[in-house]
């Protein structure tokens, strides 16, 4: 069963061939097995997953969209009267109140949760090394990290833990993680998919997503996630597509730019070989293929790195020991309250960005750092809109280099920031991204990302799906999980 695609899953369950309670316990099982090596769970709920699963079997016959399908969540999305810590001694004892609206349509679709997965503390991260509850491994290699900060959920997908699973993208926490992890992630639109009840990072670039095995599953559920929220003022009115209906539509004459940045040095010769490869097929798919120029992508790094920690700054102010998550023992008065609550329960990484987020907007370096890294926004989100009077999509590699080793770059903060190259600039212009697998470099996945306008996530599946349809990179499996 756990081989299936969520597609064919949605089959079989329709067809009768397995119950949603049999699907759930064969995943309850496997994670009984597979939790300890791998790490993925902060929080499992086999006992409300079966539960669901039962609702699911008993439902008539107008099934919604994922009726029985099993999810891993991301722990940084609120859900009512379960532990949510996004991976934080901080809110190690939090248990929401309220479900977000992701969590809210996934359940009005039908779906079943087994749990919460690991991540990076505050999605702060590109490896799920700096959870409170230790790393997450990568099913491919354990001695490798999962990619981050959404490692938990894609590690849970990679190693057939769950059907699907969601995590969110800052700078590229779905899509790098897919990458290193052998599966699909999408990163929509900024505004497609609402924020509420999601804990904050950096609001201006934060988006929720899927992961799935194919680009198929993860058109169904961006189908259930996607729409307007009257909760969250950033998300949009505009109407959701048919995302699983257009992915069968022809590709061929679509415009692919490659931005001859991101094929430059820094990038592995193997990776490179493998996206070349990728291209030749989608060339014979009928793609046209070109080189285009993003000028200002070398920025990016730098401005998202004033305007993540800047808005980090602000979000984690709320975590006071007042209203929410951990307090410290025996404060002798309000400041030591504040001070010793915030020193004693956030980890390293989360207290270098508050720092650097405070001086970055302080009245003293505000227009030298904050402004300046707003106009270099603007820049980069300029260059893709002249791309995209082009071509109808921007390709080039998910990251640098295949999955790296644990601890390898925990202690060097600056490399670690740098394997976010290609993802950030896309969360700085608010564009939907997705990142498939097109190959192994030494047995570890590579990933390609594709990058379209916005709202335009049909094209990004559609050619991710056409794709899949003459390769089966997706559908490998890691040896010890098979
Ligand atoms: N690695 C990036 C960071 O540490 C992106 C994280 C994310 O997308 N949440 O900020």
């Amino acid at each position: 069963m756990h081989n299936l695609t969520l597609a064919q899953q949605l089959q079989a369950l329709a067809a009768g061939e397995f119950s949603s309670v049999e699907l759930t316990q064969h995943y309850i099982n496997r994670i009984e097995s597979h939790q300890d090596s791998l790490n993925v769970f902060v929080t499992f709920t086999p006992e409300r997953a079966l539960e669901q699963a039962q609702e699911a079997d008993q439902r008539g016959t107008d099934k919604p969209l994922l009726n029985g399908v099993p999810l891993a969540l991301k722990d940084i999305f609120c859900t009512q009267g379960v532990k949510t810590s996004c991976a934080s001694k901080m809110l190690d004892n939090f248990i929401a109140p309220y479900d977000a609206t992701v969590v809210a349509k996934l359940q009005q679709a039908g779906a079943v949760s087994l749990g919460k997965t690991n991540m990076d503390e505050f999605a702060m991260g590109s490896s799920s090394e700096s959870s409170y509850y230790g790393d997450v491994k990568n099913p491919w290699d354990l001695s490798r990290v999962p990619g981050g900060s959404s490692g938990g959920s894609a590690a849970a997908v990679a190693a057939r833990l769950a059907s699907a699973s969601m995590g969110t993208d800052t700078g590229g926490s779905i899509r790098q993680p897919a990458a290193f992890c052998g599966i699909t992630g999408l990163k929509p639109t900024y505004g497609r998919v609402s924020r509420y009840g999601m804990i904050a990072y950096a609001s201006s670039l934060d988006q929720a997503g899927p992961f799935g095995l194919s680009a198929l599953d993860c058109a169904y559920l961006l189908q259930a996630i996607a729409g307007y929220d009257a909760k969250d003022s950033t998300s949009v009115d505009q109407p959701v597509e048919e995302y699983t209906t257009n992915i069968n539509k022809d590709i061929r004459g679509l415009r692919i730019g490659l931005p001859e940045e991101f094929f430059q040095e820094g990038l592995d010769a193997d990776i490179r070989a493998k996206i070349d490869l990728a291209c030749d097929q989608l060339r014979e798919l009928g793609c046209v293929i070109k080189p285009i120029s993003l000028p200002n992508a070398k920025l990016a790094i730098a401005a998202y790195y004033v305007i993540a920690p800047a808005e980090c700054s602000s979000n984690l102010s709320r975590f006071d020991g007042v209203r929410f998550g951990y307090r410290c023992e025996d404060p002798v008065d309000l400041a030591d309250l504040y001070s010793r609550s915030r020193s004693e329960a956030f980890g390293a990484e989360v207290k270098r960005r508050i720092m650097v987020g405070t001086y970055a907007l302080s009245a003293g370096y505000y227009d030298a750092y904050y402004l300046r890294a707003q106009k270099i926004r603007r820049l980069i989100s300029e260059d893709y809109q002249k791309a995209f009077a082009e071509v109808d999509v921007v390709l080039s590699p998910t990251t640098p280099t295949t999955a790296f080793k644990t601890n390898e770059k925990a202690d060097d903060p600056i490399t670690m920031y740098l394997s976010d190259i290609y993802t950030i600039g896309v969360n700085l212009a608010g564009l939907p991204g997705i990142s498939i697998p097109v190959g192994f470099s030494q047995k570890l996945p590579v990933g390609m990302q594709m990058v379209s306008t916005y709202f335009a996530e049909d094209t990004l599946l559609r050619i991710a799906h056409q794709f899949q349809q003459h390769t089966d990179w997706h559908l490998q499996t890691p040896a010890k999980f098979e």
